[in-house]
């Protein structure tokens, strides 16, 4: 075969796309023909340059897709915690109230005396005790909230009771520093609770 003929065939020849006759006579050329090996073997590393563009081509676009879906699940993880924290924090635990907002009194009732809490601006009233030594800590917070309470209103009331009687019925004493503390936003207040008893006329 001549060279023209063959440098015609190479290009199918590399894409596999000639006969195995033709094959063999291509073959048979290229061992003996210098100048077209040199050809053949130039094509070759052409194809394989191209082949490794077109690959990474088709590559960046799935990096590119596959950073647009993690940075799409973050954005959608980011705002779901946004929505379950506010939610949590509108209609949950809520902000801590002001004390201008809450009305506070005390009576005696059955042996206890009831600290009865009342918030005001309309929100709901939520509120965490503990006791503390004599300390007995009352946290309040206010939240928004659709629920109802069974007077048909948004639950605004809260009533702390303190037993005033031992185990034999007996009035007891509280100490000097027995006391209730009201967390408010703006301020703490403290109930000292052998005054309160003297002021209702238990003790
Ligand atoms: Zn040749």
């Amino acid at each position: 075969m001549k060279c023209e003929i063959i440098k015609d065939l190479l290009p199918s020849y590399i894409d596999g796309l000639t006969s195995s006759e033709s094959n063999l006579e291509i073959e048979e050329h290229l061992k003996n023909c210098h100048q077209c090996r040199e050809i053949f073997e130039q094509m070759q590393t052409e194809i394989k340059v191209e082949n490794t563009l077109y690959n990474k081509e088709k590559i960046k676009p799935f990096k590119k897709l596959n950073r647009r879906i993690f940075q799409a699940v973050i954005i959608t993880l980011i705002g779901c915690a946004m929505v379950v924290g506010s939610y949590v924090y509108l209609f949950g635990l809520g902000w801590k109230v002001n004390s201008a907002d809450m009305n506070i009194g005390y009576t005696y009732k059955n042996g206890k005396i009831l600290f009865e809490f009342e918030l005001t601006n309309g929100r709901v009233l939520n509120s965490w005790s503990n006791v503390d030594k004599s300390n007995r800590i009352i946290k309040f917070t206010e939240c928004f909230s659709s629920s109802l309470d069974d007077r048909g209103k948004h639950p605004n009331q809260f009533t702390y009771g303190i037993h005033c009687t031992d185990n034999n019925g007996n009035i007891r004493e509280f100490a000097n520093n027995d006391c209730v503390i009201l967390h408010f936003k703006d301020k703490t207040e403290t109930f000292y609770l052998k005054e309160i008893a003297e002021e209702l006329g238990i003790q």
